[in-house]
């Protein structure tokens, strides 16, 4: 077991950094995903992408229906039009909440940890929970979406992806 330390900031370079594809499912790669679900489950997380652990690769963690799934150079193929505001934290930015936009429902292409090549279609929860990810990926974090007002009462469950 091997929890990492989680980087911080909103202007932190290495959360800001373009990230390279994985190239092959390698024995390290698969230790750095057990070392990232440690690292996940430690800090109540439902989500925890590769950038926010010192690691520019495409690699991420996000909670689908309620299990922890390793996602490698994982792509969204398809955004529904519909969308849902709801309240986002993030494990890089502590004490940060902001009312997101996201798709509903996406589908997703990616690699699993076998070195299989992986679509899902997914919705609601799940479905934010990869979009946070993913913009992870691409150098993106929460503080860069507008400010959304939204009655509170409609903000349904909190995340810290
Ligand atoms: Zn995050």
């Amino acid at each position: 077991m091997a929890v990492l330390p989680i980087i911080t900031g909103q202007d932190n370079p290495v959360l800001r950094k373009k990230n390279a594809a994985v190239p092959f499912v390698s024995k390290e790669i698969k230790k750095l995903i057990k070392d990232m679900e440690d690292t996940v489950n430690a800090a109540d997380g439902a989500g925890l992408a590769a950038p926010q652990i010192n690691q520019s690769i495409r690699l991420c963690l996000a909670l689908i229906s309620g299990q922890i799934v390793p996602l490698i150079n994982p792509e969204i193929m398809w955004r529904s039009v519909e969308k849902e505001i709801l309240e986002e934290g993030c494990l890089s930015l502590p004490k940060i909440w902001r009312n997101i936009e996201r798709h509903l429902g996406i589908i997703i292409q990616y690699t699993d940890v076998k070195g299989q090549p992986q679509e899902r279609k997914l919705t609601g929860f799940d479905a934010r929970a990869v979009q946070h990810e993913l913009d992870h990926l691409d150098g993106v974090l929460i503080v860069d979406y507008p400010e959304l007002k939204i009655n509170k009462e409609e903000s349904k469950e909190n995340s810290v992806l």
